[in-house]
């Protein structure tokens, strides 16, 4: 016999330990962890809504949570930067995972919670991140003076203008409304008139008493005098008729939200809501822009919003996330939305604007002129769970999506499919979107061997300067590990090929070993993603 045939450090089956530093993922094959940090990061970008494959939601929230405190414990300071940087540079697709983690870090006894809630603005940009915010916090702690401090302190930094904007556009959510955070803060408001109004709504401006219960002597409240002419309009917009409607609309900047049931199928009011609508909003009511008829044939709409998605630095500034894109090109480009019994005409024009603004929200990246092998992970269990909860948006498809940022930034790329065996995926770079998220979605291919784009390119003797794979990295079924796979290609090559790994969901696994500055992890559909991989294909 031959010992060295069952043992060797340089060529280990996945199911058992080739490092000191690797543990057990989830399906039972031996990955290396990344650290807290590195996992704070996907968890901030990626989420964990609707689980993995392996594990549950409730799982890997707990999980993710744990690995907060984590980060709290070694450096609260830190960890409050990191959640709020990603949040406001819109390098997540949802915020949902940093306001979650905010809340955490605000619930820390001592003098960390501070910290947490000094960050509060940077986080919570709208009202319906406070009521998200102040939903979540519950779990971890009171009302005390620093959580009542902040709430108010976060009404106070806006102007009359803006404050106005934010009660009026997002007025409830999660059982919570600006009345009840008003209530629990005590907060005294720089714009009294404006904190009556959302204590007790319009009505409520002039001399008032009220009995509480608890007391038994009225309260008087004297006259506040009048509404700001930004809040009387909202008033007189609620009974407005279409034509008021978008007079209004013009003069104050109303938004869909706020205009009343009967005209949200007017031609005109959306015309004159599309003139000054958010980024986010105008993606989100496309389908139904066009369903009304404003986004026709040759229309003047249909060239607006075209512009509108073409323009790198509008797109840059409304922080559009390319998951946000991607998303409404799917919706869009079916012709009808996901509940309800709203349908349209789909506008191709549109639909390639969308297809074009997705590579425009990931910022300017710079070709690297490597050879580039990108190989997506098509295993069974990258068909599970769902990237940041999209619906539809499982870890496979979103591979798709984010490799084709890849092939249309680098002039010499070959893409490839890979689970226990290897795929030709027929992707190309002329492929539109929806396209690709149709092909994507219908994959589906067994084990998972992360190693078989190293081996299948030395086997065929392809020069590949950078392997891109994308994957949960939940690697079992190789009798090789990766990063093995990948010391051997560059022995038979005799080209130090770097590795960059991007983790498509939110767990605790690596495929690379943080000691070789040739391999590199990365968190899939960080907006920044693409800019770090060509830096690092660079160095
Ligand atoms: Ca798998």
């Amino acid at each position: 016999m031959t010992y060295a045939q069952h043992f060797s450090t340089r060529k280990t089956p996945q199911t058992e330990q080739a490092d000191p530093r690797q543990v057990k993922n989830s399906a039972g094959g031996y990955s290396f962890e990344i650290t807290p940090w590195q996992r704070l990061d996907r968890f901030l970008i990626l989420g964990c809504e609707g689980g993995t494959y392996y594990a549950t939601e409730r799982k890997l929230t707990i999980e993710n949570a744990k690995c907060v405190q984590t980060c709290l414990a070694d450096d609260a300071a830190r960890t409050v930067e990191a959640i709020a940087t990603i949040s406001e540079q819109g390098r997540a697709p949802k915020n949902d995972p940093a306001i979650f983690a905010l809340a955490i870090a605000a619930g820390v006894k001592g003098p960390n919670s501070a910290i947490a809630l000094a960050a509060l603005p940077r986080v919570c940009r709208t009202a319906t991140h406070l009521f998200q915010f102040c939903e979540a916090v519950k779990n971890f702690r009171g009302w005390g003076t620093g959580l009542k401090r902040a709430v108010a302190a976060w009404y106070n930094q806006h102007d009359e203008r803006s404050l106005c904007y934010q009660i009026t556009k997002y007025q409830q959510r999660n059982g919570w409304s600006h009345r009840d955070l008003l209530r629990l803060s005590h907060a005294e408001l720089k714009f009294p008139v404006v904190g009556r109004y959302m204590a007790t709504g319009a009505e409520g401006l002039g001399d008032r008493q009220v009995t509480r219960k608890q007391q038994k002597l009225p309260v008087t409240y004297a006259s506040v005098g009048e509404l700001p002419a930004y809040l009387a309009a909202f008033e007189e917009l609620k009974h407005a008729d279409a034509k008021r409607t978008i007079e209004l609309i013009r003069a104050h900047g109303f938004t869909h939200e706020m205009v009343d049931s009967q005209h949200k199928n007017n031609v005109d009011v959306w015309a004159a809501l599309l003139e000054k609508m958010p980024m986010t909003a105008m993606i989100r009511n496309l389908g139904k822009m066009t369903s009304v008829g404003l986004i026709a044939p040759l229309s003047e709409a249909a060239k607006t919003v075209s512009s509108r998605l073409g323009d790198a630095e509008y797109i840059r500034k409304s922080r559009l996330h390319p998951i946000a894109i991607l998303l409404a090109s799917r919706v869009y480009a079916q012709g009808h939305g996901d509940k309800g019994s709203l349908t349209w005409a789909t506008n191709p024009r549109v639909l390639d604007a969308l297809n074009e603004a997705f590579y425009l929200a990931f910022g300017n990246v710079q070709p690297t002129g490597k050879r580039t092998l990108i190989a997506i992970d098509v295993s069974g269990s990258m068909t599970c769970g769902s990237i940041a909860g999209a619906p539809g948006l499982t870890p496979n498809v979103a591979s798709a999506a984010m490799a084709l940022v890849t092939m249309r930034t680098e002039p010499e790329w070959h893409c490839v499919g890979f689970s226990d065996r290897m795929f030709d995926l027929g992707l190309t770079d002329k492929m539109r979107l929806d396209d690709v998220v149709h092909k994507a979605s219908r994959l589906n291919g067994g084990g998972t061997d992360c190693a078989l784009p190293m081996l299948w390119a030395a086997g065929s003797s392809v020069k590949v300067d950078t392997f891109v794979e994308l994957t949960d990295g939940e690697t079992w079924q190789g009798h090789i590990h990766p990063h093995q796979a990948l010391r051997a290609y560059r022995e038979k090559s005799g080209v130090q090929a770097k590795w960059g790994v991007i983790a498509m969901t939110a767990t605790s696994f690596s495929l690379c070993d943080a000691d070789d500055p040739g391999q590199m992890a990365f968190v899939g559909f960080d907006a920044s993603t693409p800019q770090v991989l060509a830096e690092f294909a660079k160095m």
